[in-house]
């Protein structure tokens, strides 16, 4: 037995699943999930001593590799005055300051703990601010684990909110309203029917919670004149693409400006950090300022915040990394998608700058219907085949393959063979 499935044996007594988040379990995959002793770079390496290329990057914060000497440096230092004090600190307001110069929509912003805070909070000041109570989400699109939020997969388009949990009650979900990714058809339907009721509308501007898929041209946009028309919120979830796809990510990449926007994963550079900002109307709405209540014990922790500032100090003075980051992107998921057209496989590949998906399906992937026709069967091969290779890669179909700058054209070459031979001794 190896010493990840010593210990998995183990965790599964006293956690449940025996991880703290399902995503890291490998149930989709099959197998035992790798339990990690460290890390560097590019690399993963788990408690047998194997080395992994990491294509998951803790899921988006390792923008700059693992273990990048600045930031850890930052947080040791950090440590070295005081773990948390329950007070104010000048890193939160250096840390804002920064938020509000590269994000462009962001004129305030409040630290929070994690990407399901920063969502929850982002709607309850959506609503505060409107005094309406409706929401309208994109299936397929992941924003938290929040009672009104959970809501996805399953339920028909244009249907009112039926829970995805268990514990989740109607109430929670009966003002979240459905509409399907890249089609503006499915959101302008709700705002014909109710638009005065509803107060804000959510999106994650790239699809990152069902592999990859972009925006289709015009929908960031149509959304934009939607709640413009209607007086709503428009909240851009940027927990994946904020501080990745650019400085300002998405609504900067792509060129709309939200009202709101979440942030998430990068913003601590791998501590529990989450952030939600936008407008100044909207901000001085929280508490203590305004009526909307919202708080957090440990939000602004001066740890959390120095390894955060640490790495966003260095993506917003090194523009040339944005640039080498994107490039890296297009290059490799470029080939990924040659070698696809190449060998004739049912497969497709989707990118946005950095991050992409290989989907096993003939189909086009553009919406949640579309991601669904894959053969999960096909990438729990793949996968596997990829891990005893050494290569690290998210344990579902449904997760985006995330690159970071220590992903040298060296090592993305080495993968690409890998990809190649797993589809030619296929055949
Ligand atoms: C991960 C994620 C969240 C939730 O963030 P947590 O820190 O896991 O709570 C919210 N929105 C999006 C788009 C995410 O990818």
């Amino acid at each position: 037995m190896t010493r990840s499935e010593e210990i998995f044996q183990e965790a599964v007594q006293v956690i449940p699943g025996g991880v703290n988040s399902p995503v890291r379990a490998f149930q989709s995959i099959g197998g035992t999930p790798r339990f990690i002793k460290c890390a560097r770079g590019a690399y993963l390496y788990d408690e047998d001593d194997n080395a992994y290329i990491d294509f998951v990057g803790s899921w988006g914060p390792m923008i700059l590799g693992h273990s990048h000497k600045a930031v850890i440096e930052r947080v040791v230092e950090t440590c070295q005055r005081g773990l948390s004090f329950g007070a104010a600190t000048s890193i939160e307001v250096d840390m804002a300051k920064l938020v509000c110069e590269m994000v462009p929509s962001i004129e305030m912003v409040r630290m929070v703990n994690s990407g399901t805070e920063a969502v929850m909070s982002a709607v309850r000041a959506a609503r505060g601010f409107t005094g309406r109570d409706k929401i309208i989400k994109f299936t397929g699109c992941y924003h938290g684990h929040s009672d009104g939020l959970l809501v996805q997969a399953g339920s028909g388009v244009m249907t009112a909110g039926v829970p995805d949990s268990l514990g989740v009650t109607a109430g929670c979900t009966k003002d979240t309203l459905l509409a399907e990714y890249n089609n503006l058809e499915s959101a302008a339907y709700h705002f014909e029917r109710c638009g005065e009721e509803i107060a804000a509308v959510i999106v994650e501007p790239v699809a990152a919670n069902m592999g990859l898929v972009p925006p289709a041209p015009g929908f960031l946009h149509g959304l934009r004149k939607l709640c413009d028309d209607y007086g709503s919120v428009l909240i851009f979830d940027e927990v994946i693409t904020g501080f990745r796809l650019g400085a300002g990510g998405a609504q900067e990449y792509y060129g709309v400006c939200p009202d709101l926007t979440t942030l998430g994963k990068i913003i601590g550079g791998g501590m529990p950090v989450g952030a939600y900002g936008g407008r100044r109307e909207i901000m001085e709405m929280v508490a203590p300022l305004g009526g909307v209540y919202q708080a957090g014990t440990l939000s602004g922790n001066p740890v959390a915040m120095a390894a955060g500032m640490a790495q966003l100090t260095l993506l917003k003075e090194h523009k040339e990394y944005y640039q080498a980051l994107n490039q890296k992107g297009d290059w490799f998921f470029g080939r990924m998608e040659e070698i696809v057209e190449e060998e004739g496989l049912p497969c497709q590949v989707n990118h946005a700058g950095s991050l992409g998906c290989l989907y096993f399906t003939k189909q086009k992937v553009e919406d949640y219907d579309s991601a669904k026709t894959s053969d999960t069967k096909a990438f729990a091969e793949y996968c596997n085949y990829m891990l005893a290779q050494g290569i690290y890669l998210a344990p579902s179909q449904f997760e985006a393959v995330f690159l970071s700058l220590a992903h040298t054209e060296e090592i993305l070459q080495k993968v690409l063979q890998c990809i190649l031979t797993f589809f030619l001794q296929k055949v």
